[in-house]
């Protein structure tokens, strides 16, 4: 497991710590080798080189199985020349991801900490997989002006192909059924999708494919959230109804993510920010960063196995009453890290 490890700024180098605890304990338990190369992005990497994205972190990530990656950006880099997302975007384009996956779960015991009533979080299991280089964000022509403006929402039969294809494959994995999200009843844009995920389901046996229109979907999803599996859908509309999706658990402590592509390395990470407001007081919750590792055995390295004992860690030490100060309780950053990595070490 030839790993690079992108801390970044804030509370990055402070979560990605305990990550690393975590993928030694895996290594360890299961005798795999493993090897972590730590490299700069964000404000970190312009402090030192001045781009937010240097050679050598490039070099570095294209080399490795997968990148493991905190959290970049801060106010000391606000309204600098050089902005610390830059190293984001540079990185998802050089490893061609586009494809964005994020799981929302409910967990037992953290029922208080969602907005939505604890009956509707039961059986939440759902996976965003949201297309992530194309669509309205990239589209061109695009006019910046002060009376008129304008934005292209495009795609292509070839992209919106490689993305359902993508998440009936994670379905498969899962429960065997996608929602695919569009707007059809408006967009052109959107009957293209509708059409090519429809054709594109029917080469996976097995896979049941809806159909759902965002704002429909947005309503569902706190109404009726544990009806979903696989959610598919365009940049623009996956953007949005996967912060949705994120603020109906109230734990942003304990969202992780995956970037991929179809060859070369996927990016992990957590799905907060670099929370400038708690650096250093060892109060970040490293779950996220965790659960982004477990995301990392599973779909780099195809471990099923490691991934299910690195999330049911987390479980446990939820259950046992660990709680960092985000859900509530006094735990630390290194404690709730160590306890995670005992539970790994020594559980069956
Ligand atoms: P944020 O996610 O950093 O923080 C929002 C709130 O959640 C803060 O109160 C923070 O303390 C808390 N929080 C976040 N992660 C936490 C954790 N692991 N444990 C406990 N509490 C946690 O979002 P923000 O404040 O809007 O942004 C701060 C900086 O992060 C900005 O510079 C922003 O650009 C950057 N950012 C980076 C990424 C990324 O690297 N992918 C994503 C979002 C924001």
């Amino acid at each position: 497991m030839k790993i690079t490890v992108l801390a970044g700024d804030g509370i990055g180098p402070e979560i990605t710590a305990e990550a690393e605890k975590v993928l030694g304990a895996v290594a360890k338990r299961f005798d795999h080798p493993l090897e972590l190369d730590h490299q700069l992005i964000g404000g970190a990497a312009i402090d030192a080189t001045g781009s937010a994205f240097p050679d050598a972190t490039l070099a570095s990530c294209k080399g490795a199985d997968a990148v493991l990656l905190g959290a970049v950006g801060g106010p000391k880099w606000d309204g600098g020349a050089v902005r610390p997302e830059a190293g984001l975007l540079a990185l998802r384009k050089a490893l061609g991801l586009y494809a964005n996956l994020r799981p929302v779960r409910g967990w037992a015991g953290l029922e208080d900490a969602s907005p939505l009533r604890p009956e509707r979080m039961r059986d939440v299991d759902l996976l965003f997989v949201r297309e992530l280089t194309g669509g309205i964000y990239f589209g061109e022509p695009r006019v910046e002006g002060d009376e008129r403006a304008l934005d292209t929402m495009v795609y292509t039969e070839p992209e919106v192909r490689r993305i359902v294809r993508k998440a009936c494959e994670l379905a498969k994995l899962r429960r065997s059924h996608v929602t695919s999200i569009d707007k059809a009843n408006v967009l052109a844009s959107m009957r293209l999708w509708r059409k090519v995920a429809t054709a594109e389901a029917k080469n996976h046996e097995g896979i049941t494919l809806e159909h759902q229109l965002v704002d429909s979907a947005a309503m569902r999803l706190v109404t009726e959230p544990a009806a979903f599996d696989v959610v598919v859908a365009p940049n623009l509309f996956g953007d949005v109804l996967s912060d949705e999706g994120a603020a109906i658990t109230g734990t942003l402590g304990l969202l992780p993510s995956a970037s991929l592509g179809d060859a070369g390395p996927g990016v992990f990470e957590p799905i907060h920010g670099s929370a400038p407001d708690i650096v250093g007081q060892a109060k970040a919750n490293p779950a996220a960063t965790i659960l982004s590792v477990g995301m990392m055995l599973r779909y780099a390295f195809g471990l099923e196995r490691e991934a299910d004992v690195v999330e049911a860690a987390v479980e446990a030490t939820l259950q046992a009453g660990l709680r960092t100060p985000d859900l509530g309780g006094t735990t630390t950053t290194t404690a709730m890290g160590d306890a995670i990595t005992a539970r790994i070490a020594g559980s069956d």
